[in-house]
């Protein structure tokens, strides 16, 4: 395994890949790396010739009173995951190689990255859409494989790669949840035990929205009525936005039929964490 750090090198290493007739498969990450970073680099170490883990703590998708400067960097043990994991180059650019001075280009996917997430975190998903279409550009992958964990993220790329013509194949692999229900996040080792326990509100409300919909449940508003309900129930929580909305669009839905996104984001301190699923009543 390789560290690769600078975007040059990168942008002649995987296209002498290329040429090589090798095929190359993409997990862009921030570190950190948990179970869930885990399984989107099984599934390329699985699917391609060669598998590059991009660590990046992208700073233009931090708003300003986020989390950038405490966002945790374990970079050795990260190192060591990817190893073992049979990851062949880590791609870890430095912020002043990825933003030179005189940076002015960004990617924006309209109105997909202005609601749920978008809308408490303005500028964001245009912070992650840049960063991937430059990481595409230096990595060239074949396919590129990102989390369910953060659904809107995953349309949105979907989308940028198909508008941008990107012939790369977007792959997005399953939320990895903790035995307790929490899904895995980088952002979980902020929680105190009490808060993690609170935190176990959000794959609860999700899984009270699954056993509604199964028992019959067709009207968004009552099914957010009742996850909102549930999570208020925790008195730190505090909610940004539980939200049913179609899986391409991200317009809510006026009846839960066909394949729907449950989406919730919620605080707990300072800390936010996201959850959802998928419901196909
Ligand atoms: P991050 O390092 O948080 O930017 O995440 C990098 C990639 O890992 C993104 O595509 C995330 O959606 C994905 N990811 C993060 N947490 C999980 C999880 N619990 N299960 C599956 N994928 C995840």
């Amino acid at each position: 395994m390789r560290v690769i750090r600078n975007v040059k090198k990168m942008q002649a290493i995987s296209r002498s890949l290329k040429r090589g007739g090798r095929s190359i498969g993409l997990v862009p990450t921030m570190g950190a790396l948990h179970e869930g970073h885990v399984s989107l680099i099984r599934a390329s170490v699985k699917d391609n010739d060669i598998t590059i883990v991009s660590i990046f703590v992208n700073p233009i998708q931090f708003g300003p009173s986020e989390d950038f400067n405490q966002y945790p960097r374990p970079v050795s043990q990260d190192e060591a995951l990817c190893r073992k994991a049979g990851v062949d180059f880590i791609f870890q650019p430095s912020a002043s190689g990825m933003y030179p001075p005189g940076f002015k280009t960004y990617v924006d996917v309209r109105e997909l990255g202005d609601v749920l997430c978008g809308a408490f975190r303005p500028g964001h998903f245009r912070g992650v859409t840049t960063i991937v279409a430059k990481l595409f550009n230096a990595c060239s992958p074949d396919c590129a494989y990102f989390g369910q964990k953060d659904a809107q993220q995953a349309i949105i790329l979907k989308r940028m790669a198909k508008d941008l013509n990107f012939p790369i194949l977007i792959k997005v692999m399953p939320i990895v949840r903790e035995k307790s229900g929490l899904a895995l996040s980088s952002r979980n080792t902020y929680l105190s035990e009490n808060s993690k326990r609170d935190a176990l509100v959000l794959s609860g409300s999700l899984k009270l929205a699954r056993e509604l919909v199964r028992k019959g449940a067709r009207s968004p508003a009552l099914v957010i009525k009742r996850m909102g309900n549930m999570i208020n129930s925790k008195k730190p929580a505090k909610i940004d936005y539980i939200s049913i909305v179609d899986n391409e669009h991200l317009k809510p839905v006026k009846k839960i039929q066909g394949a729907c996104l449950i989406a919730v984001a919620a605080r707990f301190g300072k800390t936010r964490l996201i959850d959802n699923i998928t419901v196909r009543p």
